[in-house]
């Protein structure tokens, strides 16, 4: 078995790794990334023709992002979860709204990639020419999957995004005790540590009720994808009575969320959620949740766009009003920006509000990683992707120290025989 490193080797994202043994290969993910002025940054070519199918882990773009690429001239099968494919298909759909002028392909492809899509439940068995494959729930985001690649000769794990702890959306992926030759397992957090999830929850509440309760507003940037729906459940979970406005793409995707309830934890309480916060639909609606003290959920999660943006230079100005940030904060974002810095770009607007930044990763971090590596049965090869070179270096060291399994870290373009 031969696993071709196509994206995501030794960078945060574009992952595509190909697989192949003697007949045709198996690719999994085929994400993009964008450079600071937004243009996408695709992975490696493949022959759409040369695959006998494509498996799509989660929906995140860097995943999901360059896969109709694929389906211009071929169209092989696609697999993932029932909630996946919901999602990919909002995604790319925005994706091509903001950027299909850089985009080698349109609306109509992207229907017809969805078109040859199958969706598989977790641990169903797919025989796809050389391989069987089996989907495992990572814990990473509703609908996302690692993937159990066996041979005649082999077997690999690929984890893709994961993450092991309880979340108010996720529980913990479930792959402890699978038995495999390789695993290809994230990188991102490979030097750090996450404080626990309970008092990240604790400090944010505690944070916004003392904002409501002194008559401010907190705009909560989030994530549209998981993040600003586990900010809606951790809210309704313990239910303080505030005024709570939903504004964006995080709407969409909940409501997709509340379809597939075997996929969120509390699947429950995000229905009342839904139930029972505002949601903006207009200009109006926007008016009205900038006219008292509660909390606005609102995408974009690094302020970089959407409706945050408009929030946050009505509210930012103010020292009654909070601007929480719930998302990891890229490089030349306004988020980073603002916390860096205090002002918000590009107006240089000062801001006066409470600003803080809350650890809800949904990656899992170095203590995670050498816990979950522990746990697997009889691997020799642990191969690292998803993440920057130095935090792979620490983490290499680490995995070193403690298990032993040869460490690779390949980069784009890179090839390693099982
Ligand atoms: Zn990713
Ligand atoms: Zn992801």
């Amino acid at each position: 078995m031969r696993v071709k490193v196509l994206g995501s080797g030794r960078e945060v994202g574009r992952a595509a790794i190909a697989v192949e043994d003697s007949g045709g290969a198996l690719l999994m993910d085929y994400g993009v990334n964008f450079d600071e002025n937004d243009h996408p940054i695709f992975p490696e070519h493949i022959r759409p023709r040369d695959l006998a199918g494509v498996v799509l882990t989660h929906s995140h773009l860097d995943h999901v992002g360059a896969a109709p690429m694929l389906y211009v001239s071929h169209s092989p099968p696609l697999f993932a979860t029932p909630l996946t494919l919901d999602v990919t298909r909002v995604l790319l759909h925005d994706m091509i709204k903001l950027s299909g002028q850089l985009l080698p392909f349109d609306e109509g492809v992207v229907g017809e990639m969805l078109a040859r899509a199958t969706s598989i439940p977790y641990r169903e068995e797919v025989a796809l020419g050389d391989f069987n494959i089996k989907l495992l729930p990572s814990g990473h985001i509703p609908g996302s999957a690692g993937v159990l690649v066996e041979s005649r000769r082999k077997v690999l794990l690929y984890t893709s995004d994961l993450n092991v702890i309880e979340t108010k959306l996720m529980r913990p992926a479930e792959m402890s005790g699978v038995r495999a030759d390789a695993v290809i397992i994230e990188s991102t957090y490979g030097s750090t540590n996450h404080p626990p999830r309970e008092a990240t929850e604790e400090r944010f509440f505690s944070a916004v009720r003392e904002v409501v309760e002194s008559g401010g507003i907190a705009l909560v940037p989030a994530f549209s994808v998981s993040r600003g729906q586990e900010i809606l459940t951790l809210i309704a979970e313990r239910d303080p009575g505030w005024t709570v406005w939903v504004d964006g793409m995080i709407r969409e995707v909940a409501d997709i969320y509340v379809k597939h309830p075997g996929y969120v934890r509390l699947y429950g309480i995000l229905a009342k959620a839904l139930r029972e916060y505002n949601v903006v639909r207009g200009w109006q609606d926007r008016k009205s949740a900038l006219k008292e003290p509660g909390v606005i959920v609102a995408s974009s999660g690094m302020l970089k766009g959407g409706p945050s943006l408009y929030y946050l230079k009505r509210l930012g100005g103010n020292a009654k009003n909070s601007v929480f940030l719930v998302s990891f904060q890229g490089k030349n974002t306004p988020g980073r920006q603002i916390l860096e810095t205090g002002f918000a770009l590009p107006e240089e607007m000062p801001i006066r509000a409470r600003v803080e930044w809350f650890d809800f990763s949904s990656h899992i971090d170095q203590r995670g990683i050498l816990k979950f590596l522990r746990e697997l049965r009889e691997v020799e090869k642990v191969i690292l992707v998803h993440g920057v070179p130095k935090a792979q270096e620490a983490l290499a060291q680490r995995i070193r120290e403690e298990l032993e399994v040869e460490v690779l870290a390949p980069s784009v373009g890179e090839t390693i025989e099982l």
